[in-house]
């Protein structure tokens, strides 16, 4: 079994974690690594993986040069793991260690993907709460790969699953996604997020949600550029209908007052043009971005104890 913990700035929350994780794995009875990936964290979170390698053999670490983001860290741990099944997991404890027990008994009992879903606690803010439903409505509508607004990255797939995520090389990642889209059976266990551990608040900043939320977009829809070729066809239809009526009205002699209306066509049109550019621009970014094939993540150190098998 191998469990993997993405950590940025989480010094407060590491030790408490290892602790609450031994208690449930070790009484589970099956083998077991603990790979924290430390995300370019500028606190202690690297010098108390090394501190918890160095007295338990279970724990590994893996540290990247500079901060590559959340989901560049799960995917480290999902390359480095060497478990028949990989747990994934937040280093905050929002996610209850508790569950672990019961995950492992599904998949034993052969389900591939053993996912999670957060009941919604009144103290999660409205804003995060209304932001992500509406961001999961629109990402369901947009492709066909469904995705609950409750999910999290709190989950358990066995090694094939592993390996099918780890054999796409897509560089913009949307783990959340790519799990849904490789299908196969998968069961949903509902738990209540415990309140984030280390004080602080949330790591994903609005700003890193709001990649992730066009990341997910433009990595699995392309309805939006083919949106933009409808709304194409019926603003040029407007314009047709508008261009007869101005034409008929010139020759009967009315003409129309003509400041107002081709200011209020011509702003309508060019903030509907500066928009298809804009998704336009979005889709052919991101095809740079994959074009260049950079590597997804730099490891800088790393600490293991476990000999490659
Ligand atoms: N995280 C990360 N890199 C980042 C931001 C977050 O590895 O750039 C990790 C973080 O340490 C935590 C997990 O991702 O283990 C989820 O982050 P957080 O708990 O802050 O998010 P929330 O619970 O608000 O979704
Ligand atoms: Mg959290």
């Amino acid at each position: 079994m191998s469990i993997v913990v993405p950590a940025f700035n989480e010094q407060d929350c590491l030790r408490r974690l290892w602790i609450e994780l031994e208690t449930v794995v070790r009484e589970e009875g099956s083998s077991f690594e603990v790979i924290f990936v430390d995300d370019g964290s500028t606190d202690g979170t690297w010098s108390i993986i090394t501190d918890l390698s160095r007295t338990n053999p279970e724990v590994r670490g893996v540290r990247f040069s500079r901060n590559f983001g959340h989901q560049s860290a799960l995917l480290a741990g999902l390359e480095h793991a060497r478990g028949r099944a990989v747990i994934t997991m937040d280093a905050d404890l929002q996610h209850p260690p508790q569950l672990i027990s019961e995950m492992i008994a599904r998949w034993r009992r052969g389900v591939s993907i053993v996912s999670t879903r957060r009941l919604d606690r009144e103290d999660v803010g409205f804003f995060k709460r209304l932001t992500a439903k509406l961001f999961y409505a629109m990402f369901s509508s947009l492709s066909e790969t469904r995705i609950d607004h409750g999910k999290a990255d709190f989950r358990l797939l066995d090694r094939r699953i592993v390996d099918l995520l780890l054999s796409m090389s897509e560089a913009t990642l949307f783990l959340r996604g790519m799990v849904e889209w490789v299908g196969f059976s998968q069961e949903v266990i509902d738990f209540v997020p415990n309140p984030r551990v280390g004080g602080g608040r949330s790591r994903y900043t609005l700003r890193k949600m709001l990649v992730l939320a066009l990341a997910g977009i433009t990595s699995f829809s392309v309805t939006p550029l083919r949106l933009s070729f409808a709304i194409g066809v019926v603003t040029t239809l407007l314009s047709i209908a508008y261009a007869i009526f101005a034409v008929v009205s010139a020759l009967q002699g009315q003409v129309v007052r003509a400041w107002t209306s081709v200011v209020c066509f011509f702003s309508f049109l060019f903030g509907v043009q500066f928009i298809l550019t804009g998704v336009l621009s979005e889709y052919l970014a991101q095809s740079i971005v994959e074009l260049k094939r950079r590597p997804r993540y730099i490891v800088s150190d790393s600490v293991d104890h476990i000999s490659p098998d």
